[in-house]
């Protein structure tokens, strides 16, 4: 099944970062599950009230205080209910979980316990037979951390109702065109008139049109696309990270830098997983465009690793990181953080466990050796 096939028994869960994501990305698909009857609730993560410019344009204002930012927060779920209804659907599925805007990455490498445990609750819940989330190739931060997040609840506690089907999770794109998520991605045919209804849904969000009109309204021309996620995918290389390979001990990534790029004199390297124990463990890491030397800034998470080397040139090369923290029974997740404005180069990739991927003696010799020295 490459799409959902909503019938009468479906119940939908749509994880949406900020309120117009369901409009963006998800309207021909709410209004296919409407006419299936399938149950639907939609969850908004935050209320998308960390968006200065629309705002100091709309109020006419250039200070925003808290209560500015609340204010525009609620008139956005506001617009958010509007397009549900536009889209057949009732305000009453609406959850808002209100989770600070624009710094959902934050949480995740600093607090992801505390957000995870906001979201096992409300699948447990609603027991989806679909559940739809953010892709974690997505370029907005926000969209991929979640991804992040709920491929880490998921692969914790409904691992068994994915693998066998009971449940169908589902991810969508809105931000960049990363070709990890489009090669894969299935695409959904529309009709004219369900373009139309999305035309009507998108307009709701009169806040967001203020300054994105354009690229806001030329959402409703897109196909909706959908990859459905499986346990231990295949890593496939986004944005400057080319390829990674990981070992129980190490993971080597490789890089290669586009020229235009090289503006960013260094990146932030992310990686984060379980340790043996459950919890979840993260080290940054930073990767100079122009140097030798790979910076562990979190060396107390690593405990006995100095730094790692950097193999290559100016622009491509590859160093090996110690993953010893981390099981190797479970995926880790890595991004390389290279930021223009408020969007990522590319978001995150997701490593599945080593006990998935076999390898050959020789090929682990050769990568062992790119080991850096750890004093
Ligand atoms: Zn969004």
């Amino acid at each position: 099944m490459l799409i959902p096939a909503f019938t009468s028994r479906s119940r939908l869960l749509l994880f949406a970062p900020h309120p117009d994501d369901e409009s963006l990305a998800c309207s021909i698909l709410l209004q296919r599950a409407v006419r299936a009857g399938v149950a639907v609730r939609v969850v908004y993560v935050t209320d998308g009230d960390d968006n200065p410019w629309p705002q100091r344009l709309l109020e006419r204002k250039w200070r925003l205080s808290a209560a500015d930012r609340r204010r525009w927060g609620r008139l956005r779920r506001t617009e958010a209910l509007a397009a549900l209804r536009v889209l057949g659907v009732n305000s009453s599925a609406a959850r808002f979980l209100a989770l600070p805007d624009q710094k959902l990455t934050a949480i995740l490498m600093c607090n992801g316990q505390s957000a995870l445990e906001r979201f096992a609750p409300i699948i447990v819940d609603w027991e989806p037979t679909d559940l739809l989330a953010p892709s974690i190739s997505d370029t907005h931060p926000d969209h991929s951390a979640l991804a992040v997040m709920l491929r880490l609840v998921l692969s914790e506690s409904f691992s068994e109702v994915v693998a066998t089907g009971q449940m169908a999770v589902w991810s969508y794109a809105v931000h960049g065109r990363s070709s990890a998520f489009l090669d894969r991605a299935e695409t959904i045919c529309q009709s004219r008139l369900e373009a139309a209804t999305k035309l009507q849904a998108i307009r709701c969000h009169k806040t967001q049109l203020k300054l994105s009109r354009k690229r806001f309204l030329g959402y409703a021309g897109r196909p909706e696309r959908l990859i459905r996620l499986y346990a231990c995918d295949k890593t496939i290389g986004d944005g400057s990270i080319v390829s990674v390979f990981r070992l129980p001990r190490s993971l080597r990534v490789e890089v290669r830098f586009s020229p235009k790029a090289m503006r960013l004199s260094e990146s932030t390297l992310f990686v984060l997983g379980r340790d043996d124990a459950g919890a979840l463990r993260c080290v940054r890491m930073r990767v100079p465009a122009r140097s030798s030397r790979v910076e562990i800034l979190d060396s107390a998470s690593l405990g006995y690793v100095a730094g790692a080397r950097y193999y290559g040139n100016a622009f491509a090369g590859q160093f090996t990181i110690p993953v010893s923290i981390f099981s190797s029974a479970r995926a880790i997740f890595a991004k390389l953080e290279r930021r223009s404005w408020f969007f990522d180069e590319a978001g995150w990739l997701e490593i599945p466990p080593t006990a998935s991927q076999p390898i050959t003696e020789a090929h682990r010799d050769q990568v062992e050796a790119g080991l850096a020295t750890i004093r």
